[in-house]
């Protein structure tokens, strides 16, 4: 906002934003409302949706049932070891002794025949054969165990086998309900953006532009935040498309409005010097100056030191002119003087809406 505008001008200006930025609040605030409200187009769907429940319910209880067998072996095996140990300490401790007795018994008499002997090598095969058959018991509960643990593995492969063949059914239900999603919201958001775009370009210089640019705030808001978000990915390709299509299309835009504007002071930098004044509106030409632009042509004011700055050197239009009566030098767009308050000679025509 240029100093030289009016002071209510001014306050005027900044209400309305806030006018706008609290209709766009209000707006963003329904809206969601609204899409909150409406029937839900999303639900959770996870894989169990699309598995076979029958045999995963079965699978699941032959899984249990199997996973007991296992750990029940288990128990076995650890108490059969322990047997076997027993077993095997035992004949050890008989055969040591056995053979200390045999030995002293060498030194003094034969061994032929003798009935102690035959008898203490029974007792001994006894033991032998006992650890022989606490070996067997182990070794069966272990070939007991492998089978078992066998069909539990095989029965949680098949589990998992009933969820790999659901996982395509899956993802196709995820990306169906993305797209609906998406579809659903962009029916939403899409009117709001065109009507939004529609306004920007057509309602400029309406007395109710602030209403509308709240709307405007309100649309953009309602793309990049509720639709944006819930594009479909498709490995990325609709996200780099959509952007491809907005970046050509505001680059058409903001090129077309680049070479409109070039032709349009093309043609004007052709009419003749006060023509050209009179047709730029007051508080243009001042905002202008006050950043250093020609009015005429927007290039920057080129100026020197001692020599005063009465042209633009780029499209002649006068930027200082003399008063008439007192010789004071002002800025030619000024309509009275700065020092003796004669009118100017030199005022242009025509004053903006304000706004
Ligand atoms: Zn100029
Ligand atoms: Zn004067």
């Amino acid at each position: 906002m240029s100093k030289s505008a009016r002071r209510p001008q001014r306050v005027f200006s900044i209400v309305m934003w806030a006018l706008s930025i609290v209709f766009a609040g209000f707006l963003i605030g329904l809206g969601s409302l609204i899409i909150r409200d409406l029937p839900k187009v999303d639900q959770t769907i996870t894989v169990e949706h699309f598995i076979d429940q029958d045999a995963y319910n079965s699978a699941q209880i032959i899984e249990d049932r199997e996973r007991v067998k296992v750990s029940a072996l288990q128990r076995d095996l650890e108490d059969a070891e322990a047997a076997f140990a027993a077993a095997a300490n035992d004949y050890r401790s008989a055969k040591a002794s056995f053979d200390n007795w045999i030995a002293t018994r060498n030194a003094t008499q034969s061994n032929a025949q003798n009935p102690e002997v035959i008898a203490r090598t029974r007792a001994l095969e006894t033991l032998k054969a006992h650890e022989r058959t606490s070996l067997r018991e182990v070794e069966r509960i272990r070939a007991v165990q492998v089978t078992a643990e066998r069909a539990y593995l095989d029965v949680v492969k098949s589990r998992e086998d009933l969820y790999a063949a659901a996982t395509p059914q899956y993802r196709a239900a995820m990306r169906a309900q993305e797209l609906r999603v998406f579809v659903f919201r962009l029916a939403l958001t899409l009117p709001l953006l065109l009507l939004g775009g529609w306004m920007l370009m057509k309602k400029r210089e309406s007395a109710y532009w602030p209403l509308y640019r709240g709307f405007i705030i309100f649309a953009l808001f309602a793309f990049f935040v509720e639709l944006v978000p819930y594009l479909p990915s498709y490995g990325g390709y609709v996200r780099y498309g959509v952007g491809i299509i907005l970046v050509v299309a505001a680059g058409h835009f903001i090129i077309r409005g680049m070479r409109k504007y070039i032709a349009r002071k093309q043609i004007e930098e052709e009419r003749s010097e006060v023509e050209r004044r009179r047709s730029i509106g007051y508080e243009t030409a001042l905002k202008k100056i006050a950043a250093k632009t020609c009015s005429g042509c927007d290039r920057a004011i080129i100026s020197k030191d001692d020599v005063p700055t009465d042209f633009c050197v780029h499209c002649g239009i006068r930027l200082q002119c003399q008063c008439v009566n007192c010789g004071t030098r002002n800025i030619s767009f000024h309509k009275f003087c700065l020092s003796c308050g004669t009118p100017s000679a030199e005022q242009p025509m025509t004053e903006p809406v304000p706004g």
